[in-house]
C-alpha cells in the first residue's frame, strides 16, 4: 500500500482546522496538528473520534511565537495547512498582539516548511486581508487588499500583514527551493462545531440563541460554511491551477435579522426562541461607548459588502451549502454540546 500523504495543520485546536484534520483523515492523509497547549490532545482526539478515524493523526507542540518545535512539526511533510492566528472577539488596544503572532508565526512556518521540503503551503487569510480601510467600495475581488492604517482594525492588520509577509517569503525562495502557496480567503465563518471551544465567529449564533442580545443590530455579514471553507483547504492542497492564487471563500450575504429569523423557525421551535426585535442604530451607539465589542461593529452599522467568490467555484470546483443551513447547524451543535 502506498504511504500515506503527510499533512501539517497548525493550530489543530481551532474551529476550521478541526474540520480540515477531519476532512483530511476521511480522505486518508495523516495528520500532523500542531497545538500549543498539549492538554489538549485527548479531548481534541475524542472529539475528532465522534467524526472519523482518527489512527493517522498524531500531534505535536508548536506556539507562533516561538521557534521551538516548528521543525519537528513539518519534518517529512508533504503539505501545510497553515491555520493557526489569532481571533480575538474583542480587538486588543495594542495592535502588536496580533500582529506579532500572525506575521512572526506565519515566517516560522513558511521558514520550517521551506527547510522540510513541504510542497505546498494552504494558507488561511481571511476577507479581512481584502476588504478593510476601502472606505465605501462595497465589493471586492481578489484583487483587493486591505488598506492599513485608519479604519483598519486589530485583526484585519494581522491578517494582511501576515498574508502578505507569506506571499513575499515564497517570492524570495531560491530558484531551486520552490514551495508553493495558496491563500483562501474566507468571510464569517459559521456551521457545526467539533470541539466546544469554538470561533469568536460563532459568538454572534451563541448571543442570540442564549438571548444575550436583546435584539437585531442593522448589521449584516457574509457567511460562509465552515465544512466549505474545509473542503477548499483541501481541494487547493493539490489542485493544479492554485498555486499562486488567493482565493475569497465567501458564499452569500444576510443581515443580523435574517439570521435570528431563521434561528427563530428551526431551534427556537424547539425551545430556543431568538430575538428578532431590531435595535436601533442610536441605541448601538450608546452601548458601544462602554461595551469594546459592539464599539468595533458601529462603523459597519447598515453597510453591505459583496465579495466575488468566480474564481474559488472555476478553479477549486467549489460550490457553498446555502447559508441557513450553516446557521442552523451552528445552533443545533452549540445545543448539542451543551454551550447554550
Ligand atoms: P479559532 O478557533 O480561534 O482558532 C485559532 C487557532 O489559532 C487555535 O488553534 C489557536 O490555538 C491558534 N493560535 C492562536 N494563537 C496562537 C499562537 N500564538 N500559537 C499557536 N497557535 C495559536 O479560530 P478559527 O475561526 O478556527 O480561525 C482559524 C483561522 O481562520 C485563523 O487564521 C483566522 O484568522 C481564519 N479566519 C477565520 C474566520 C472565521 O470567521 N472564523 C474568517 C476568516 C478567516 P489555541 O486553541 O491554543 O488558542
Amino acid at each position: 500500500m502506498p504511504e500515506a500523504v503527510i499533512v501539517t495543520v497548525t493550530g489543530a485546536s481551532g474551529y476550521i482546522a478541526l474540520h480540515v484534520i477531519a476532512q483530511l483523515l476521511d480522505d486518508g492523509h495523516a495528520v500532523r496538528g500542531t497545538l500549543r497547549d498539549m492538554s489538549r490532545a485527548e479531548p481534541l482526539r475524542a472529539a475528532l473520534s465522534r467524526q472519523t478515524e482518527i489512527s493517522n493523526l498524531t500531534f505535536v507542540q508548536a506556539d507562533l511565537t516561538s521557534d521551538v518545535g516548528w521543525d519537528a512539526a513539518m519534518a517529512g511533510s508533504d503539505f501545510v495547512m497553515h491555520v493557526a492566528s489569532p481571533v480575538p472577539i474583542v480587538e486588543p488596544k495594542d495592535y502588536d498582539e496580533l500582529i506579532a503572532p500572525a506575521r512572526d508565526g506565519t515566517l516560522r512556518v513558511m521558514e520550517a516548511a521551506a527547510k522540510a521540503g513541504v510542497k505546498r503551503v494552504v494558507m488561511t487569510s481571511s476577507n479581512a486581508a481584502v476588504n478593510s480601510g476601502h472606505g465605501g467600495k462595497s465589493s471586492f475581488t481578489e484583487a483587493d487588499w486591505s488598506v492599513l492604517g485608519d479604519g483598519t482594525g486589530a485583526y484585519a492588520s494581522s491578517k494582511t500583514i501576515a498574508e502578505r509577509a507569506a506571499w513575499d517569503f515564497v517570492a524570495g525562495l531560491p530558484d531551486d527551493q520552490v514551495m508553493e502557496l495558496v491563500a483562501i480567503n474566507p468571510c464569517v465563518v459559521l456551521g457545526p462545531l467539533i470541539d466546544p471551544d469554538g470561533s469568536a465567529s460563532i459568538e454572534l449564533i451563541r448571543k442570540l440563541v442564549a438571548r444575550e442580545v436583546p435584539g437585531c443590530p442593522n448589521l449584516g455579514f457574509t457567511i460562509v460554511d465552515v465544512r466549505d471553507v474545509a473542503a477548499a483547504h483541501v481541494t487547493a492542497m493539490t489542485a493544479p491551477h492554485a498555486a499562486g492564487h488567493r482565493y475569497l471563500c465567501t458564499a452569500e450575504f444576510r443581515w443580523v435579522r435574517e439570521i435570528a429569523q431563521t434561528l427563530n423557525q428551526s431551534v427556537g421551535q424547539r425551545g430556543y426562541p431568538v430575538s428578532t426585535r431590531r435595535l436601533p442604530d442610536w441605541l448601538m451607539r450608546c452601548v458601544g461607548v462602554f461595551d469594546p465589542a459592539v464599539r468595533r461593529f458601529i462603523p459597519h452599522l447598515g453597510e453591505r459588502q459583496d465579495f466575488d467568490n468566480n474564481a474559488i467555484r472555476r478553479d477549486l470546483n467549489w460550490k457553498p451549502r446555502p447559508v441557513e443551513d450553516s446557521i442552523v447547524h451552528t445552533a443545533e451543535s452549540l445545543i448539542a454540546l451543551g454551550v447554550v
